[in-house]
């Protein structure tokens, strides 16, 4: 493992943790309501919970991390850690991207969290990054489910895999549903970086408007 390896860019939340299952049932309780009143399939913001009445998402986040633990005791989705250990043993670096930053005074609660968090699942990773600009650092796939995340790295050329959930419905491909689906496109993703051959993100299969000459290795 050394910089000349195939780089996999991994957001966190909604992609390796359960963010939106978590946050469902501390969001009960923070604004007293039966979980089941609390519509699953969300958008990105939750507005579908109407918290912007209770203080807003940023309060529900603050609670959230700093009284119930969000980024320590959140679940894994289903698969994440075994197939990142698998993809890490097969030589591809795991290169954590999370924007977990984003609110201001419990920076070193939400860093300590996640590493615990990180370990406590034996999810191995080269590199974490806390970043708003996850193209700034740089990876030859990414994965990621917030819909803005994935159109600016697509904007900046970026071949980025969408983690559906009910937040990005929308966003044209490539896409995976599953840690067992991640597995094997980015398995094709490498094997198309070393070979020069692409299908995966090749030119007519991203309406992100990627082509062929937006293939950059060793970004
Ligand atoms: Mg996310």
């Amino acid at each position: 493992m050394d910089e000349s390896s195939f780089i996999l860019g991994v957001d966190l939340d909604g992609v390796v943790g359960d963010f939106y299952g978590a946050m469902r049932k501390i969001a009960a309780e923070w604004l007293d309501r039966p979980i089941e009143t609390l519509e699953k399939e969300v958008s990105y913001g939750l507005e579908e919970w109407g918290i912007d009445e209770y203080g807003g998402y940023d309060r529900l986040h603050r609670f959230a991390v700093t009284q119930r633990n969000l980024f320590r005791d959140m679940e894994p989705i289903k698969d994440a850690p075994a197939v990142l250990r698998k993809l890490s043993a097969r030589g591809i670096r795991i290169r954590i991207i999370t924007h977990r930053l984003f609110l201001k005074y419990f920076h070193q609660t939400s860093i300590t969290q996640t590493v615990d968090w990180l370990d406590t699942w034996d999810i191995p990773y080269w590199d974490l990054c806390f970043m708003a600009d996850k193209g700034a650092v740089g990876a030859h796939v990414y994965i990621d489910d917030a819909p803005s995340n994935v159109i600016r790295l697509r904007n900046q050329g970026c071949k980025t895999i969408v983690f559906t959930n009910s937040t990005n419905q929308d966003l044209p491909g490539p896409r995976a549903s599953s840690w067992k689906e991640v597995e094997r496109m980015v398995m094709d993703a490498r094997e198309e970086w070393n070979t020069g051959t692409r299908t995966l993100f090749g030119a007519g299969t991203d309406a992100a408007g990627m082509d062929a000459a937006g293939f950059q290795p060793g970004v």
